[in-house]
């Protein structure tokens, strides 16, 4: 919200607030030819949210992933984002937008994943396809792995061969790198970055439009569709623009492991999660409500586990609490992974919400108050996914 000036009102849905800019009648540009009239203390506008587009998207495209014993096409695929921003334009929702290439991403996103693993991305299809020029026809999936049991296997002496190193940064066989893959991710990350600098510039919330997704990623890996944290680099990001204290209110499906990890011992980040229980949901090996935080971060996570088959009442429910959380913290900014696979429709998931509970799911978080960048995560009914988000976007902006 910011004071207009004659010139950009054609640009703007129109207020009239009061002084304290707490709206109190939307007239959406009826008045144009009275606001010269009115004091400037009582006017405001109210520009679209800014939505950060990944232009590089389209790069990462997975051929197949692994499931439960054999290769089967990529859910996470290029239309999920082309239905959110075709629904975005339908509307005329938003300002949609590329991030600026001048951006500080390197240090944005060494401050939350090692130096190593992002060179291992960076080099990672050159790599694949050095070990067997065959392989530039298929994408890189993992198939060995070092599992974590005493004196069972070495993570201090990290073998040569690509096939194992991909193993030892992936969690999952189900998330394909590809020959764009890293391009993709690292401009993904870019547009979390440019939707931070935005709310530091003013806006009231931003969008982070991009894929592949993120909240799956952990400091040193990937898997689950994700390989740069996007929500958790916009969360360094704000704290090291002086953000004391900055919450992630994941809503996505699955539990935002990636995100827990990175933040699990931080005081200053805020990590919460509603999700589908891990006991039977993806990704199974974290997630559960007895993860609270550890060292200085204890008290600083919370999961809310929900079984599948939850509906909205309960689903909704789970939302306040967290919100409640959030508050208490004392967040001066909000990070939201926003994942739509919560929908009754969504193919690999298990929750019950309908595309009109998204509304009320936005106009909840907008009662936060608080500055806050949204990133696109899950979400695999692709002819809903677009509504789904959109309508989050239109009753956070309502
Ligand atoms: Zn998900």
């Amino acid at each position: 919200m910011r004071r207009c000036s004659k010139s950009n009102f054609s640009n703007y849905e129109i207020y009239i607030a009061h002084r304290d800019n707490q709206i109190v009648r939307k007239l959406a540009g009826l008045l144009r030819p009275n606001v010269p009239k009115l004091a400037p203390c009582l006017l405001t506008y109210h520009s679209p949210m800014k939505t950060f587009h990944n232009t590089a998207h389209h790069m990462h495209a997975g051929k197949q992933e692994m499931f439960r014993g054999k290769l089967v096409d990529c859910h996470e695929v290029p239309d999920r984002l082309e239905y959110v921003l075709a629904e975005l334009k339908r509307r005329k929702m938003g300002n949609i937008l590329a991030p600026a290439d001048d951006l500080p991403l390197q240090a944005a996103l060494e401050a939350v994943h090692t130096r190593e693993y992002l060179e291992f991305l960076a080099t990672a299809w050159e790599d694949w396809v050095q070990l067997d020029p065959t392989n530039a026809q298929r994408d890189a999936l993992p198939s060995v792995w070092p599992l974590a049991q005493a004196h069972a296997f070495r993570l201090d002496a990290p073998p040569l061969n690509f096939a194992a190193r991909l193993g030892q940064y992936a969690f999952d066989s189900g998330t394909p790198l590809t020959a764009g893959s890293w391009q993709a991710a690292r401009q993904g990350a870019a547009c979390a970055l440019a939707a931070v600098h935005a709310v530091l510039a003013g806006e009231r919330a931003a969008f982070a439009l991009t894929r592949p997704p993120g909240h799956h990623a952990g400091p040193a890996y990937m898997g689950g569709y994700c390989f740069i944290n996007n929500a958790a680099v916009a969360a360094q990001a704000l704290r090291d623009v002086g953000k004391k204290r900055v919450a992630i209110l994941d809503i996505d499906y699955h539990h935002g492991n990636g995100t827990q990890t990175c933040f699990y011992e931080r005081a200053d980040i805020f990590t919460l999660s509603i999700h589908g229980d891990p006991r039977t949901e993806y990704p199974f090996f974290l997630g559960h409500a007895d993860e609270r935080g550890a060292g200085a971060g204890a008290g600083f996570n919370l999961n809310i586990p929900l079984p599948r088959g939850t509906g909205f009442e309960q689903w909704f429910a789970a939302l306040q609490q967290a919100i409640a959380q959030v508050r208490q913290f004392q967040a001066e900014a909000l990070v939201v992974p926003l994942g739509v696979d919560t929908f009754e429709g969504d193919p690999i998931s298990g929750f019950k919400l309908r595309s009109a509970d998204y509304l009320s799911i936005g106009q909840a978080l907008r009662e936060l108050a608080l500055p806050t960048v949204l990133t696109f995560e899950g979400g695999y009914a692709v002819g809903e996914v677009g509504v789904n988000v959109a309508n989050v976007l239109e009753g956070f902006e309502a």
